[in-house]
């Protein structure tokens, strides 16, 4: 059952016990390529979904996550190598596609299905809002962690599932079209413009985005830069926008120093016209409000740790939801490693801060389960990151940080669990003789017991 997928343990149960929604068994999804034409106006979405697959067992049927706002007016299949696929039904509820075979597809086949589907995209319903794909005043924005993606294509939407992409926008001039990877071209025919970018590394379905409105560039970095670091902004925002994002390129390059090599070709961030509660990543990209750019630098910290998921969360994504202070931990601790950058307060004294805060507050939440209710809450971030900065404290800085470029290297463009970090941690601990114990105890104390452990102090 669990062949061939990214993770190195077993697919717990049937169901997502975050999303409570149940797994899309059997198969693999290699890439997406997805051709959506989308008019602004009216809010209407036509797309043609591509999906290439193998499946790990043999199949009479499947499923595919896909919300009801969309629906399916026609599926076509293909098998490769002599494998006939054809597909007798199919329909639509509670969110899944369920898709009937006319026969059996025998074991490890490889097969495309070709899925074409309309309707008015809206955001799902979810215990922690609505997510996915969302009218904005003046165009479309995307974000979707955890389950939004089945707002806009048809999926296996579970994090440790990742793909390669196509992505094909055609909508009306002169909105923008901003999506993950490499933009390959972009042709006007009449009063519409197609925009073809291309996802070349692994990507999470949450992690994909498309973002539509009227916005002008601005590079961020120095003209032929190695990783480009570009802005999307609405006009009028131009000039705090470029205030704001400042210190991205230099973000960029502490974090490349201190992580590993930064895992995309480019980094983008998005300011949209509206505002929003908070700012949002994808792969390669961020999504920040028109209210997170008034110049001012309140959002700073925020700039740096969505920056920061492209290695925690995007390049070394999570296998299941209950992991996320792998990807939160590590991204508020980078908060702390930038301001202990660019203003000289150590991470310590950060720490400090936030475990004053964490511990006036009760200790209810398991950090390596907090439960669906929690995930988000703001003390699984800080007890993430303190967990990261007590490894700090136990390794000493030098090999902290070659244990994290490792943890970042073995892991790159798949998934990690929190067993992965243990095994480098455990490795960095013998090679600078740490007693192996020290290490069990942390990793017990922080993510399995209730209690907030004794500020991590270092050893004279
Ligand atoms: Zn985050």
């Amino acid at each position: 059952m669990t062949r061939n997928r990214l993770r190195s343990t077993p697919v717990p149960g049937v169901r997502d016990a975050y999303t409570g929604i149940d797994f899309n068994l059997g198969f693999h999804v290699r890439a997406y390529h997805l051709d959506l034409s989308y008019r602004v106006g009216p809010n209407r979405l036509d797309g043609t979904a591509t999906l290439r697959l193998d499946n790990w067992e043999p199949l009479t049927a499947m499923t595919l996550d896909l919300a009801p706002s969309l629906r399916v007016q026609r599926i076509t299949a293909q098998g490769s190598a002599g494998v006939e696929v054809r597909v007798s039904r199919f329909r639509q509820s509670g969110g899944k596609l369920r898709i009937t075979f006319a026969q059996e597809i025998p074991v490890d086949s490889e097969f495309t299905l070709v899925i074409r589907y309309a309707g008015t995209p809206r955001p799902i319903r979810t215990p922690w809002g609505t997510l996915g794909w969302e009218e904005l005043e003046n165009g479309a924005l995307v974000a979707s962690q955890p389950n939004g993606a089945p707002s806009w294509f048809p999926c296996d939407d579970t994090p440790d599932e990742k793909a390669l992409y196509e992505i094909i926008v055609t909508t009306d001039n002169p909105y923008v079209v901003a999506v993950n990877g490499t933009l390959l071209s972009k042709k006007t025919a009449g009063s519409r413009t197609t925009w073809r970018y291309q996802v070349g590394n692994p990507m999470a379905t949450y992690l994909a985005t498309v973002q539509i409105g009227d916005y002008v560039p601005l590079l961020l970095s120095e003209e032929g830069a190695a990783v480009p670091v570009r802005a999307w902004v609405p006009p009028a925002l131009r000039d705090s926008a470029r205030e704001e994002f400042a210190d991205q390129a230099r973000m960029l390059e502490l974090y490349t120093g201190l992580f590993g090599p930064y895992p995309f070709n480019s980094y983008s961030v998005v300011v949209t016209e509206d505002d929003l509660e908070i700012p949002l990543e994808a792969q390669g990209l961020s999504i920040f409000g028109a209210n997170h750019i008034r110049g001012d630098h309140a959002w700073e910290r925020l700039i740096a740790h969505e920056l920061s998921h492209q290695w925690f969360g995007n390049s070394l994504g999570l296998a299941q939801w209950n992991d996320i202070w792998l990807n939160e931990g590590f991204a508020c601790y980078a908060e702390w490693l930038w301001f202990e950058h660019s203003t000289g307060r150590h991470a310590a004294d950060s720490a400090r801060e936030h475990y004053a805060e964490i511990a006036a507050q009760p200790q209810t939440i398991l950090l390596a389960d907090p439960g669906p209710r929690d995930m988000f809450d703001d003390r699984v971030y800080k007890r993430g990151a303190l967990t990261v900065h007590a490894l700090r404290v136990l390794l000493g800085d030098d090999a902290f940080f070659r244990m994290v470029r490792r943890y970042v290297a073995t892991g790159r463009h798949s998934v990690v669990e929190p067993i992965d970090l243990k095994r480098e941690v455990l490795a960095e601990a013998r090679a600078v003789g740490v007693p192996e114990d020290e290490v069990k105890n942390l990793w017990r104390a922080w993510l399995h017991q209730l209690e907030l452990p004794p500020f991590p102090e270092p050893r004279r």
